[in-house]
């Protein structure tokens, strides 16, 4: 299938890589030159603009871009994907931005004849490389049937969440849970190991117990305690405390949009911002525990 695909960068240079293996047609652009040059020594064909994408006419284009900002810029600018793609191309955005933005692009889209999904992704960079992401997708379900054969060639399952937005909603409630999640999980383990406990015991315990979690059993923020965590390289690599503060932010967005309180959601925002004014924007998100305890490794 001919595919147009924007955004190449830490997700998206490996998730084209993928759709590549797989046997597609390429046409990509991206504003860096250093993010496209893998994708083109592997067969893709690049373009000097968003507008050159949709003009290459493929069935389908899906963008991964930063945030909000940028995708409102390649959709809806004038010289953007709307203003020249052909009806009936299916778009897909993976990006991860707020559920009101997405439903409002997806609107502009669907009101001149292109269907658009969204279709944000965990799995991390290690997900995309290995072709082993998970998608959340909002729309409609004919057009999910139509993009499930492309997302299974990135990913291992795409999940339909509903109508528009719903990708996106499915998205920042995950990525809330899981903020609140590892702070819980910092501070008991740090508790634990404080009044004295192996920090391997007590991980086998809550692992065992009641508190366990993906916090606790796969991504433990303790050093030492997990072999090939972030937590046992120095939380290098992983998902970036930066994009935690970025979906916290999401979440408490449309949260405030419907009047709800997110309480923790709120209170893990704040303690992840904290954490990145002293500097630690670019360490694994669960280096949060540094918070509660100096390291002695
Ligand atoms: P990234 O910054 O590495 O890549 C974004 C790419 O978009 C860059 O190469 C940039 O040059 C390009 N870009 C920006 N504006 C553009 C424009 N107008 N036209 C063309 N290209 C443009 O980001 P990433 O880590 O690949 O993340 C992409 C999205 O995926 C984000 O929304 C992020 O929250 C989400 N995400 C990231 C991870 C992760 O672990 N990195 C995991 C899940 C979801």
């Amino acid at each position: 299938m001919d595919i147009g695909f924007i955004g190449l960068g830490n997700m998206g240079g490996p998730m084209a890589l993928n759709l590549l293996k797989a046997g597609h047609n390429l046409t990509v652009y991206d504003l860096s030159a250093n993010a496209v040059a893998p994708v083109t020594d592997a067969g893709a064909t690049a373009v000097n603009s968003v507008a050159e994408v949709a003009a290459a006419d493929p069935a389908i284009i899906i963008t991964m871009l930063p945030a909000s900002s940028h995708v409102k810029a390649v959709y809806l600018d004038r010289d953007g994907l709307l203003a020249r793609v052909r009806p009936r191309v299916l778009l897909i955005d993976a990006s991860t931005i707020d559920p009101i933005t997405a439903r409002e692009v997806a609107g502009a889209a669907g009101a001149q004849g292109n269907a658009m999904l969204d279709a944000p992704v965990s799995g991390g960079t290690g997900g995309a490389v290995a072709g082993t992401l998970t998608f959340m997708v909002g729309g409609e379900g004919e057009d999910f049937e139509r993009a499930r054969p492309v997302l299974e060639a990135m990913g291992k399952k795409a999940i339909h969440c509903g109508p528009s937005g719903n990708g996106q909603v499915a998205k920042v409630s995950n990525n809330m849970l899981l903020a609140i999640s590892m702070i819980g999980v910092a501070e008991a383990m740090s508790l634990g190991v404080g009044l004295g406990m192996d920090p391997k015991v007590l991980a086998e315990v809550l692992n065992t117990s009641t508190g366990r979690c993906w916090s606790s059993d796969t991504y433990n923020p303790f050093p030492g305690v997990q072999e090939n965590v972030p937590a046992s390289r120095g939380y290098t690599g992983g998902f970036g405390t930066d994009l935690m503060v970025k979906d916290l932010g999401l979440a408490t967005e449309a949260a405030r949009h419907i009047r709800q309180p997110v309480v923790l959601g709120a209170l893990a925002q704040q303690l992840y911002q904290g954490f990145s004014a002293q500097g630690n924007g670019a360490l694994d998100f669960s280096a949060i525990i540094r918070n509660y305890r100096k390291e002695q490794e």
